[in-house]
């Protein structure tokens, strides 16, 4: 689906989105998802090694402890290759209007990924939104407070 607001274009999509697409569909049957019965796959690519890691959302009966592919893709990705330089995933679910990530996978992919970070947000066949984390979370929550001087520019009057 083409979208006025966000045109996809070979631009905008990185060159090996595909291989993502393919890793996150293929993924996203390993998704254990006894409550909702709503698959997602995702493919975190790493730039420097150009590879994909997957990761797949994973319920559990008390409901808090479920995690989602996005997040489960980069704790895997950390846990195995350390803290790189990851530049986009592929998020595949069969929703529609398509899926974005929720409000905790974006806090997390925007301080471990950055707000350059590109998402390609797709249904089950084609990419259907391509999007940035400055473009879904302009406003992250941020735990290191301004440095002093900055702080108080903020309540000077000069
Ligand atoms: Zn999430």
């Amino acid at each position: 689906m083409m979208n006025e607001h966000n045109p996809i274009s070979e631009k905008n999509l990185p060159k090996q989105w595909k291989l993502g697409f393919d890793i996150a569909k293929d993924a996203r049957q390993r998704a254990y998802v006894p409550y909702s019965n709503f698959r997602v796959g995702f493919a975190l690519h790493e730039k420097e090694g150009d590879t994909f890691i997957p990761g797949v959302n994973v319920e559990n009966a008390s409901y808090g402890a479920t995690i989602c592919a996005e997040r489960a893709a980069l704790l895997s990705a950390i846990s195995s290759r350390g803290l790189l330089d990851y530049d986009y995933g592929v998020l595949v679910t069969d929703a529609d209007p398509p899926a974005v990530p929720c409000a905790e996978c974006l806090q997390v992919l925007m301080e471990l990924c950055g707000p350059d970070f590109t998402l390609i947000i797709c249904s089950m066949t084609e990419p259907r939104m391509v999007l940035t984390m400055a473009d879904l979370l302009p406003y992250s929550f941020v735990s290191i407070p301004p440095a002093p001087e900055q702080a108080g520019n903020e309540n000077s009057a000069e």
